[in-house]
Parts: structure tokens; sequence; C-alpha cells
């Protein structure tokens, strides 16, 4: 093949996918791919990895294969290809052998571009698999080939013959598992060693971290939701009961909410993965199944109802918000009930060590006093130099306060229930409480009995996990979870060492309120464009964000386009896609602002008519809500338009004067502040302004 110009694979990136450049190393991956070489790529989700291959597939001759384990996101992304004006499609065992002669038929004659199959599908495709066909292959999670990988997947096992029986053909392996052991596996295992390795950055900057104690989760779930009308998200619970349980209590406060987890059959997961991507519900309440075949590019928010056994689970899940780049949010409740259940699951399993050493690292992120996005980026292996800014740490620092007195009271009723009791207890024991349980063990006979009444019950929870944290006691999971002392609490106990402590944070919403608040207000721009876009994705039965993704429409939305270049100007609106939608969206636009201007044209009517039945400025004011210098800007603009209005009643011959002469001195200025100054602050706005419009007019 010749070279191939840069100008020319960007004017494909725009005609295509409708962008104007490429993210992140998207360019020189998609260059080395032309220039037919193995290719590792390591990107976070939602980096843009599929344009990587995708746009490559339009230059080379043959076909490019595609392997993906899912066969629903496999539909997806033909679907996606579709809307874009490239040729695309999958095969499997489930379609008619006539669907399937078609097929390879396709691929013989090279009527389509890019071919889509599931490993286990491949042998399917024997008879095509050769060089005269195929000019490239992408695998597509390419870390379920690898044991080492959390994903593991035997069917990509097979993988490994694809660079034998086409060794000219490259192969591009993409992921968003960056590990190095694996990353070391993927190569060997697709005879492909020498590939170039593209890894990016696993910052997800868009994605707001915050994590918040456990406390009322549910009543905290419905405010969150409520606040952010319809953002679609996933929360991701430990249990199956939970997902059920939170689904139907989100359903009962008007959520259009569901739940999906492993428990339930084929056709209802399905029913419940198809109604979340074509927006026809906002909220899943899901166990950690969800989401892997899932694209949709506009989930706003990520939940997790319990801490995530790991870094890499946790990091994996909030990957699925914000995909489209704009602000998300990835909220993580923690309790210290679901540190005890997960550390019993690792008690039943194989490589206990390593579990329990990846659920402490996830804790010290849950309960972190420094930017939390260090600590993840930390985690797999990425140093940032600044705090992200970003984060519930960064937006709202931790105050360290002396603690000594609070600590020595809770050691010291650890040390009188002689590391027999949990937590709970140990707190009702602070606060005095006159439970049967206490009181059956004579508990309220001890000293420390009540010497902390004056602490809520949460708060003393946010100390004792702190006191955990800092060593001072830790938690017997093999004895009921009984706290005990270390010998580190002798010094706090004894030798009066001073202990610092974090006050516990106040969960904050008001930044989100204001934002609710703008939403409900009238139906915006955006609220239109979307019902647009939905309606378009049911006509056509495809996933809405397909059409146009939130970041796109986003666009449109503030620059309003209102011609074909205008609306190509648009970022991920190609060729196609202005064909196809670009009108209904523009009208949509037009109709929209139509409407703006006769409501204003209307309002001001509406002050004309109440001039006219004799009421004064006041009461009009009165009368219709508002404020008196927004009439006097009605009558002002009635008057210019003609209308019967006498201005002249409102300002004296000679205050009239004074602003003509003003605005001689001001050489025409338009805006009234500067006048109000010069004229000494003592005409009030309102008659400079009709003043001005008598001038005009003049
Ligand atoms: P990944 O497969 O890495 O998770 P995708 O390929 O699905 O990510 O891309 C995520 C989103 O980013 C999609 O909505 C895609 O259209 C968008 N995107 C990809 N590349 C660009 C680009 N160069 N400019 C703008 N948006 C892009
Ligand atoms: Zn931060």
């Amino acid at each position: 093949m010749e070279q191939i110009l840069e100008a020319d694979i960007l004017k494909k990136l725009k005609a295509n996918f409708g962008y104007e450049s490429f993210r992140l190393q998207q360019g020189q991956i998609i260059e080395n791919v032309l220039a037919k070489k193995d290719t590792l790529v390591i990107m976070p989700t939602g980096g843009g990895k599929s344009i990587c291959y995708q746009l490559p597939a339009l230059f080379f001759n043959g076909i490019t294969l595609v392997i993906s384990p899912l066969i629903a996101l496999m539909k997806d992304q033909v679907d996606s290809l579709k809307a874009n004006g490239i040729k695309a499609t999958y095969i499997n065992s489930s379609q008619s052998a006539e669907e399937q002669a078609k097929v390879f038929e396709d691929v013989a004659t090279k009527a389509i571009t890019l071919l889509y199959v599931a490993p286990e599908s491949l042998p399917m495709l024997q008879n095509v698999l050769n060089q005269s066909y195929i000019s490239c292959v992408a695998i597509d999670e390419a870390h379920c080939i690898s044991a080492w990988g959390h994903d593991f997947r035997p069917s990509y096992k097979q993988l490994s013959f694809l660079k034998k029986s086409l060794p000219e053909v490259p192969i591009i392996a993409l992921t968003a598992t960056a590990d190095k052991a694996t990353q070391e596996d993927i190569v060997t295992q697709l005879a492909i060693p020498h590939a170039d390795r593209f890894i990016s950055s696993f910052n997800r900057e868009n994605i707001a971290l915050e994590v918040r104690p456990a406390n009322e989760r549910v009543q905290q779930i419905i405010e969150f939701v409520t606040k952010r009308p319809n953002e679609a998200g996933i929360v991701y619970c430990l249990s199956r009961k939970a997902t059920e349980q939170l689904a139907s209590k989100l359903q009962q406060k008007g959520i259009d909410a569901l739940a999906y987890h492993a428990g339930m059959s084929f056709d209802e997961r399905s029913a419940t993965q198809e109604a979340f991507i074509k927006d026809d519900c906002t909220v899943v309440c899901a166990t950690i199944a969800f989401g892997m075949g899932i694209d949709k590019s506009n989930v706003r928010w990520v939940i997790h109802y319990n801490l995530p056994k790991n870094i890499e689970g946790y990091y994996q899940e909030i990957g699925r918000a914000g995909r489209d780049g704009l602000p998300s949010d990835a909220l993580l409740f923690h309790s210290y009930a679901d540190v005890i259940q997960l550390r019993q699951f690792i008690e039943n399993t194989g490589n206990k060590e390593v579990q329990e050493a990846k659920l402490d690292r996830m804790k010290q992120f849950a309960e972190a006093t420094v930017c939390r996005r260090r600590i993840l980026l930390s985690y797999f292996g990425e140093f940032i130099e600044e705090n992200c800014g970003n984060c519930d740490v960064c937006n709202n620092p931790p105050t360290f306060f002396d603690g000594t007195i609070i600590a020595q009271k809770a050691l010291s009723a650890i040390y009188r229930l002689q590391g027999k009791e949990a937590m709970g207890m140990v707190i009702d024991v602070l606060r005095g409480a006159q439970n049967a349980a206490v009181l059956d063990k004579q508990y309220q006979q001890l000293k420390t009995y009540g010497a902390g009444k004056d602490i809520a019950w949460r708060d003393w929870q946010h100390y004792l996990i702190q006191l955990v944290n800092q060593g001072f006691c830790q938690i017997a999971f093999h004895q009921r979870n009984a706290l005990q002392l270390s010998n580190l609490a002798k010094k706090v106990l004894f030798e009066g060492e001073r202990v610092e402590l974090t006050k516990p944070q106040v969960v904050e919403e008001t930044k989100v309120t204001k934002k609710a608040k703008k939403k409900t207000a009238n139906t915006t721009l955006f609220d239109r464009l979307r019902a647009l876009r939905y309606r378009i994705a049911k006509e056509e039965d495809i996933a809405a964000y397909l059409v146009f993704n939130d970041a796109t429409l986003r666009e449109i939305e503030r620059e309003r386009p209102q011609s074909a270049t205008e609306f190509l100007a648009i970022s991920g609106v190609g060729q196609r896609k202005l064909a196809v939608y670009g009108d209904e969206f523009m009208e949509e636009i037009k109709s929209f602002l139509n409407e703006k201007r006769k409501t204003k044209k209307d309002t001001t009517l509406e002050t004309f008519k109440l001039y006219q039945q004799g009421h004064s400025v006041q009461e009009i004011g009165e009368l219709r809500g508002l404020k008196t210098t927004t009439i006097f800007s009605h009558l002002s603009k009635l008057y210019l338009e003609g209308k019967d209005v006498s201005l002249d009643e409102f300002v004296t011959p000679a205050i009239l004067k004074r602003v003509a002469n003003a605005k001689k001195e001001l050489k025409n200025e338009t805006a009234l502040k500067p006048y109000f100054e010069f004229l000494g602050e003592k005409v009030p706005y309102e008659q400079i302004r009709v003043a001005l419009t008598i001038l005009q007019k003049k």
C-alpha cells in the first residue's frame, strides 16, 4: 500500500467519525497499524480504542476482522459504524445459514469493511481466514487471553493460531488493563513479541471521585439520583437481593430503576440492558456482572453501594461513567460491615493473602486523607505531580485536631471490655446505652460507661475506624470482629501520647442542587435535543447515544448550528450523520429559538395590555410578579416599536436635559452604569433608561 498522508487520515476522521483531531495516542497508533506493524494498545475505558482499528480499516483493501468477547457489544459497535456510514457486520452461531452465507459472500466480494466475531465462532470463518481477504486483525479486550488477568476466557486461547495463519496481517491487540505481567502474556500468546506498545495514562480526569460513610445509604442515593434527573447511572451492590431491594425503593420514589444480577434469566437481563442502553431506564442496580457488555457513552455516574473487593474492580466499574469525556461522578459508600463481610468471603477462597492485600489497598483508598486520584493512579504505577482538584479530599480537605482525649476514652473502653466486643458494643458502652445487650452483661458498671455521651454514634464510628487505621487497635476478624488493643495503645493510655484525628465530613450537595435547579426551570434546548435523539433512536432501533453522544449534543446546544456547514463543524458529526440527522436537529433548534422569541414578545404585549387598562408601573409589576425595572424595559421597547406609550410621564424635562448632556459627554455610551455615575448617583436607573429611550427616538 502506498504512503498514506496524514491529511487523508484526518479527512476520514472527520468524514466518518465526525472528529476534528485525535485523542491521546490515537494518531500514532493508527499510523503504526497502517504501516502493517503489530500493535499493543493499553488505554483506559472510554479512551477511544475503537477508532484505532476502525479508521485504518477504511484504508485497507481487505476486511478488518474484529475479535470481541461479547455478542451484545458487537451489535452496538456495528450499529455505531453503520450510523457513521461504514459497512460492518458480525457473525455468530445464532444466525441462520442464509445470514451466515451472506456474510461469507460479503467477505469474499469485500462488500464490508469490518467483520466482528467472538473467539468461539472463529472456526466458522475457516474458509475465509486467509490473507487475500483479511487485511488486519483487531483483538478487543485482549487481556482475556491471560490467565493472570482478572477476566480470563478460555476461548481466547485459540487466538494464538492467528499469526500463523495470517503471518503478514498486522494484529492490533487492545485492552484497558495495564498490569505488566498481563501485557507480556498477551504479546507472547498472540505470537506478536515485537508489537509496538502504546500505553496511555489511566487518569480519567472527568470522573469526580467521592467517598462517603455508608449511613442511610438508600436515602443518600435517592437524594443523589433525584438531583440528577435524566442522568443515567449504575449502582453496584454486593448481593443480588440488595439490587432488587434498592431498585424497588427507588421505584417507589418515582425513579425508573431496574435490577440486574446473575440470578435473573437471560431474557430478563437482556431486557434491563436494552432498556438502559436505549435510555428507557435511567438507573440500574446491579451486581458486578453488569456493564461488561455495555458501551453506553452517556453513563453520568456510578455508585458503589458496597466497598469493592479490590482497586482493579473499582476502577473498571467507575470507568463505565463518562466515556464521552463529560463531567461524571463516582460515589463510593464505605462501611465497616462491608470490610468484615469481604474478609469472610476471602477466608473461603484460594489465594487468601493476595486478596487480603488487595482489600487492604481498597480500604486505604476509601479512608484516604490525601488526594484520592493520586492513590488510585499510583496503584497502577502512574504518578501525578499535583493533587487532582476533582475528588472529595481535594475539594474539602479533612481538618485534623487534637483527639487525644477521645482516643483515651475509646481505648480505655476497649481495654475494660477485655478485647471481647465488636465496634457496635464499644460505642454503646461509650455512649452509655441502656439496651438489653449492655445491661445483661452489666456493662453499666464499667468505669468508661457513658464517658462519651456527648459524641454522636456515627462520629464515634468515624473516630474508632481512624484509631484502627492508625494502628492503636485492631479488629480480630476471627473473634467475632472484637476490637482489641495493640501495643501502640499503651502510649496513649499511659504515656499521654498525642493522637490526631479528623473531623467527620458533612456531605455537601449544594453544587449539584444548583445544577438541578436550572434544569427544572423550563425545558432547555438540551432537553429538546435529547428528546429528539430518543425519538430517532427508537425509530432506528438503536441506542440513543449512537445517534449523537452527550458531548456532541452539548456542543449542538451551545453552538446552535443553522446550516450544513455549521452542523458539520460540530465534533461528532460526520458526513453521514449530517445527511441523515442534520435537518431534523436544525429544525428543532429553529423552532426552539422561535418559541423563545415568541414568549419574549408575548411578555411585552402582556405588559402593554395592563398599561392600556390604566395600571401604574408599580401595579403592573405586582400583577405580573416582575420587577419595575423589567416593566420599564418593556415600556421602552413598546415605545421604540411605535406603540402608544407616553414615556415622558416618567421623567421631568430637567432630567431629560441632564441625561442628554451626559450622553454627549459620554460619547453615546449605551451602558447605564456610566450615566448613573456621571450624574452623581442621584438619578435612578429606570429614569436614565426612559430618558435614553426618548432621546434615541428623537
Ligand atoms: P474505549 O473502547 O477505549 O472504551 P471508545 O472507542 O468506545 O472507547 O470511545 C469512547 C468515546 O470517545 C466514544 O463516544 C467515541 O466516539 C469518543 N471518541 C473517540 N475518539 C475520539 C476523538 N478523537 N475525539 C472525540 N471523541 C472521540
Ligand atoms: Zn484529588
